[in-house]
């Protein structure tokens, strides 16, 4: 028998989990050139040259028992370095290689990070809708996840509401911007607010209330936004980055925790992580993809593919009838589902060939996630089974 805990964390992994069996199961059925998948965030923008190139120039330059070693549990302190200098350059700050540590993309941060956190009984807080893995990460270290309700139609967090739920067990906000699933990007007015409510509530308790600030999207915005960089604006945050998404390397898993020397109880944050990240299992982050990543921090992916996508994709829906947030960040849009019960409408739009993400796997029924990160192609061709699956409701 699998343990309670694993038992519940299946049940709620279901949805998510099952995006990826899906899209091939309707292949088989309906042929590959009627199945328009949605439903993964996978970027299908291919990494720059950059990276191949460096991978070759490791490979060529550096001692292979380099390559292939263990290193330092919180990463190569020349990777670290390298990437606070760029965070300096971008940011204003003043980081260096003890503010970094290298993690298994941002789910292996997040999981460390709340390893490091959270206490059995300590609860953590985010914004619905949100990346359901943050269930997992928080009571795999012991803890519960509250959320705040959604906050439709802007999705900017409610902060009122963030803080009636703030009590003495409250360890930590995930906060995720530019956004999963909804593609909101927080502007600075939002985040100063958020910060002068975490600050209140720290001197009203007596505690300490860190923000973990899960950033796999920082880089994919539009329309010229921009995400402010959470550090500047409040003393106790801890950053979850990731080059998955910004680099397309999510099966290369590298990504690194930010942990500011301003943080409550430094040290041991520090040296807490390098802990988590044996013990969860990671030991460390891959060898060579942290050599990667120090050399290829400052390139950059197409943006203006997904923007492409996303105002196709937007103005298509939205003149179809469908209502839809403009998104601002990631690749994402967060659309009204036709009928109240989100997952009786994602049955349907299957029946058209449409894979999407229903609301509840972000805890946020009612509504259905469209990841654009796919081929111009598959949007245009996908677009007649969109007017066609709502012209089914107008009938
Ligand atoms: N956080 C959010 C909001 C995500 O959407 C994802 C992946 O889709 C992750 C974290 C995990 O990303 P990684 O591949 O870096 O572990």
């Amino acid at each position: 028998m699998v343990s309670k805990k694993m038992k519940e964390m299946i049940e709620r992994s279901a949805a998510l989990g099952a995006m990826f069996t899906e899209g091939k199961r309707l292949k088989e059925l309906y042929g590959e050139e009627n199945v328009f998948d949605f439903g993964i965030g996978n970027p299908n923008v291919k990494a720059p040259d950059a990276v191949n190139e460096a991978i070759v120039e490791i490979l060529r330059e550096v001692d292979s028992l380099q390559i292939h070693g263990y290193t330092d549990g919180s990463g190569i302190p020349a990777a670290r370095q390298a990437i606070a200098e760029s965070l300096n350059r971008r940011f204003g700050t003043s980081f260096s290689a003890k503010n970094l540590i290298m993690t298994v993309g941002a789910a292996g941060g997040l999981s460390v990070i709340c390893k490091v956190l959270i206490d059995e009984g300590d609860e953590a807080l985010t914004f619905a809708p949100y990346f359901g893995e943050y269930d997992n990460y928080v009571i795999n270290a012991g803890g519960t996840l509250l959320a705040v309700p959604p906050n439709p139609p802007s999705f900017l967090p409610d902060l009122a509401a963030l803080e009636e739920r703030i009590t003495a067990k409250t360890k930590a906000i995930i906060l995720n911007s530019p956004n999963n699933p909804t593609g909101v990007v927080y502007d600075a007015e939002t985040i100063g607010a958020l910060a002068a409510v975490l600050e209140r509530k720290e001197k009203e308790l007596g505690t300490s209330i860190y923000i973990i600030a899960d950033e796999p999207y920082r880089e994919l915005v539009y329309d010229g936004a921009e995400a402010p960089y959470i550090p500047l604006y409040y003393h106790n945050t801890i950053v979850a980055y990731s080059f998955s998404k910004s680099l397309s390397l999510p099966g290369d898993r590298i990504g690194y925790l930010v942990i500011p020397s301003e943080v409550d109880d430094f040290a041991d944050v520090a040296a807490g992580a390098e802990i988590a990240n044996r013990c969860l299992g990671f030991v460390n982050a891959p060898a060579l993809q942290q050599m990667v990543v120090a050399r290829c921090c400052d390139e950059q992916t197409d943006v203006a593919y997904y923007d492409k996508n996303r105002l196709l994709l937007y103005e298509a829906l939205t003149s179809y009838g469908y209502a839809c947030a403009k998104p601002q960040g990631a690749f994402y849009l967060f659309v009204k589902a036709l009928e109240p019960d989100e997952e009786a409408f994602c049955e349907k739009a299957k029946k058209h060939g449409l894979l999407m993400t229903p609301g509840k796997a972000f805890r946020c029924p009612g509504y259905v996630r469209i990841a654009y990160c796919v081929a111009r192609e598959t949007i245009e061709r996908s677009l007649p089974s969109f007017q066609a699956l709502a012209q089914e409701y107008k009938n």
